[in-house]
C-alpha cells in the first residue's frame, strides 16, 4: 500500500492535463509508505507513448529528498491516451524493486499503481488517498 494526499493525485492530474499529448513525469518524496511531496520532471522525450528524465533534474530530485530525510519513493508518469497500466516498455524500463510506479490515464482519469520484483512480474499497489 502507498499514501499518498489528495492534493498530491490532483497535482499529478493537472500536470497530465497541463502536458497533454506528451507524457508527464515526475518522483513523490516520502518515507515508509507515505507520500509527502511532488517532484514534476522534463520529460526530455517530448513523447506521447514514452518518457525519460534529464540526469540533472534527476540528480536535483534525489538531493531534495535527501534534505527532508527522505527519498524518492514513487515515479509517476501519464497515459496521455491509454489505460493506467504498465505497457511494455514500462515494464521492460522499471528495475528497481523498492520504487512504485504509478500510472495516470488522462484519457480515463484514473490512477493505479504497480511495483515490479526482479523476475519483473508486475503487482498493483493499492493507493490510499490521505
Ligand atoms: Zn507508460
Amino acid at each position: 500500500m502507498i499514501s499518498i494526499p489528495k492534493k498530491i493525485i490532483e497535482k499529478i492530474a493537472e500536470h497530465a492535463k497541463r502536458d497533454y499529448p506528451i507524457e508527464a513525469c515526475g518522483y513523490l518524496t516520502g518515507k515508509d509508505g507515505v507520500v509527502s511531496d511532488i517532484i514534476k520532471m522534463t520529460n526530455t522525450d517530448k513523447s506521447n507513448e514514452h518518457f525519460s528524465f534529464d540526469p540533472n533534474e534527476q540528480f536535483q530530485a534525489v538531493k531534495y529528498a535527501r534534505s527532508r530525510g527522505e527519498s524518492l519513493i514513487a515515479v509517476y508518469h501519464s497515459h496521455p491516451e491509454t489505460p493506467a497500466r504498465m505497457s511494455k516498455e514500462d515494464i521492460r524500463l522499471a528495475n528497481d524493486v523498492n520504487m512504485k510506479y504509478i500510472i495516470y490515464s488522462v484519457k480515463d482519469d484514473d490512477i493505479k499503481c504497480f511495483s515490479i520484483d526482479k523476475d519483473k512480474n508486475v503487482s498493483e499497489v493499492k493507493i490510499a488517498p490521505v
